[in-house]
């Protein structure tokens, strides 16, 4: 292997270190940051994310509540939960898992959510935020990208930053994060055409698609940074990016496992949000 590994779960383990250190400085003034996850319905992979988000909370010394919900809960009983818990001090953070179902308007709920409260960073306010470079929540996952990149200490200007995916929720964000630190960002997508001849340019490349193989060795430049932000399962069952990761290794700089690499940092950014929202909200 030539790569280097950028351990997500060492990076958390450092990063929830100091949210509980600053955690504890507001405690002494009175104040305990708390996030509100709310889960309507019983998707089993859900499930499993709220139990982490949760457990990650208390082990940082967060407040965290726990509201769940049948499926069968109206649209107009959530949006009525928001309200209440945008106005609850206690809560600095409200978590609003999705999918929510299908009868319930996923976006009218986000944006119902206090924008001082979005810790998710979804909401249109903080994407405005993002995009314009004025103080709001940055969306989990790539924020986590962006502090595996410092926390190599790489500096982003000037380098080519091919992002493979155009989501709300992380492809588009992670763009303009690159963008705000003078990388030139090329968005890639599935009408994208000759991916190979993009990638092959770029010295960072975020793979944020949800295909397993998407990026292979030969359309990695060597030494470039590699961060595999999929989620999939391979033929075993067992949980895989959407980089050739045994391949890649062996050309790239840097490279992000699956599991234990940008997964652990998106509930660490959650967590970091999270707080964030109670020291602005205590100030
Ligand atoms: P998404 O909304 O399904 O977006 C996938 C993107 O990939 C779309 O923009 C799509 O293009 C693009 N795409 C599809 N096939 C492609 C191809 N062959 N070549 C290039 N681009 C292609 O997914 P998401 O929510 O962004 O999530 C992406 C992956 O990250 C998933 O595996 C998800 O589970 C994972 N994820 C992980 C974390 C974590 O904490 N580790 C957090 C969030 C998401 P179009 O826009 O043209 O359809």
């Amino acid at each position: 292997m030539t790569a280097q590994l950028i351990d997500g779960n060492q990076l958390s383990k450092q990063l929830r270190t100091a949210v509980a250190t600053r955690a504890q400085a507001l405690k002494a003034k009175g104040v305990t940051p708390g996030l509100a996850v709310v889960l309507v319905g019983d998707n089993p992979a859900s499930q499993v994310y709220v139990r982490n988000k949760v457990k990650a909370c208390e082990d940082s010394g967060l407040h965290s509540v726990l509201e769940k919900y049948e499926a069968t809960m109206t649209e107009a009983d959530l949006l009525g939960r928001v309200e209440a818990l945008n106005k609850e001090p206690g809560i600095h953070g409200i978590l609003v898992q999705l999918p929510l179902p299908a009868h319930i308007d996923a976006q009218k709920v986000i944006e119902a959510i206090s924008p001082a409260k979005d810790v998710d960073g979804f909401h249109i306010a903080s994407a405005g935020a993002l995009m314009t470079g004025l103080p709001g929540f940055w969306p989990c996952t790539p924020y986590g990208c962006m502090k595996m990149l410092e926390s190599i200490g790489y500096d982003l200007r000037g380098k080519h930053a091919v992002v493979i995916g155009r989501s709300n929720i992380v492809g588009k964000p992670m763009a303009l994060m690159l963008l705000q630190k003078d990388a030139t960002v090329t968005v890639a997508h599935s009408r994208t055409q000759n991916l190979k001849a993009l990638t092959l340019q770029a010295d960072v490349i975020v793979a944020a698609v949800g295909k397993r193989n998407v990026l292979t060795a030969d359309m990695v430049k060597p030494g470039a940074v590699v961060l595999d932000v999929g989620m999939n399962r391979n033929d075993e069952g067992k949980l895989c990016g959407d980089v050739d990761f045994d391949g890649v290794k062996e050309v790239a700089g840097y490279i992000t496992p699956v599991p234990g690499g940008v997964g652990p940092m998106t509930i660490t950014m959650l967590l970091v949000n999270t707080l964030e929202a109670a020291e602005r909200a205590s100030k």
